[in-house]
């Protein structure tokens, strides 16, 4: 069964105290006990505050996430984050290709292939994401981007390495506009994404990979995308930063989950 995980993409929110008082707070409801074994949780916080989710989080049931990386292994990168400097933080995911590093820092899916390469190879578990624009979905070429998208940042990737990704579709036009995809445009891509890995790697190679959604996701309107048979969780951005939101995702996941048995 794959893996079931939502994923909370803090971007460049929160300080010291008020990253605190959101992570004590997560602490405190997602109990082992109310998330069971069923969902993983990962909080992915701005780089200066990953010791202190590590101090916080070190012994729940959450994990820790970046919110991306350089795709050298070292060296003179003035201001950059290394995966190995992820992983001395306890991190265990790191975000890759975020539509917002695509745009504001012109990452290409070459770059995100080769960040994903890096996380893989110091022990990270990637979610690289991928999705059309508005524009892109208007003129009907979402699926021809996304098979783009695709196979531009799993370049070199073989059968193995792809069971150790995690992919996020997210529909730019959704991200941080209050307007999700609905359930179904959701499920048709990731249907789509599951059969071209299917064609790429081997039958039945898609149906192993954990496949989020992100854009807009909220309490309200997770359980009706969580129970599309291939959404695997969620990429949740501005929901994140309120502990009630957050956690309402996360027990939908759960509802969704026993669901489907
Ligand atoms: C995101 O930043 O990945 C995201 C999905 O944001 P939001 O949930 O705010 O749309």
């Amino acid at each position: 069964m794959r893996t079931r995980l939502i994923a909370g993409n803090w971007k460049m929110n929160m300080d010291r105290h008020s990253g605190a008082v959101l992570l004590n707070e997560l602490k405190g409801i997602l109990t082992p006990d109310r998330i069971g074994q069923s969902v993983s949780v990962v909080v992915c916080p701005p780089f200066p505050l990953l010791g202190l989710a590590g101090d916080i989080l070190g012994s729940t049931p959450l994990s820790i996430g970046a919110q991306n990386m350089h795709h050298e292994k070292g060296g003179a990168y003035t201001g950059e984050i290394s995966a190995d400097m992820l992983v001395s933080f306890g991190c265990r995911y790191v975000i890759v290709g975020h539509s917002e590093r695509r745009r504001y820092f012109h990452e290409t899916d070459e770059i995100v292939n080769r960040k994903a390469l890096r996380a893989l190879g110091s022990g990270l578990t990637p979610i690289i994401c991928i999705g059309e624009t508005l524009e892109e979905r208007e003129a009907g070429s979402t699926m021809d981007i996304i098979e783009r998208q695709v196979s531009g940042v799993l370049e070199g990737f073989d059968r193995a390495m792809l069971d150790r990704v995690i992919l996020a579709y997210e529909p730019v036009w959704a991200i941080g506009t209050g307007k999700n995809a609905t359930p179904a445009q959701a499920q048709e891509v990731h249907r789509f994404v599951r059969d071209l890995l299917d064609e790429r790697y081997s039958p039945e190679a898609g149906e192993g990979v954990t496949i989020l959604y992100g854009g807009s996701m909220k309490a309200e309107n997770a359980y009706d995308l969580l129970s599309e048979p291939d959404i695997d969780g969620g990429l949740v951005g501005g929901a994140s930063l309120d502990a009630r939101q957050f956690t309402g995702i996360v027990d939908a996941a759960c509802r969704a989950r026993e669901h489907q048995g």
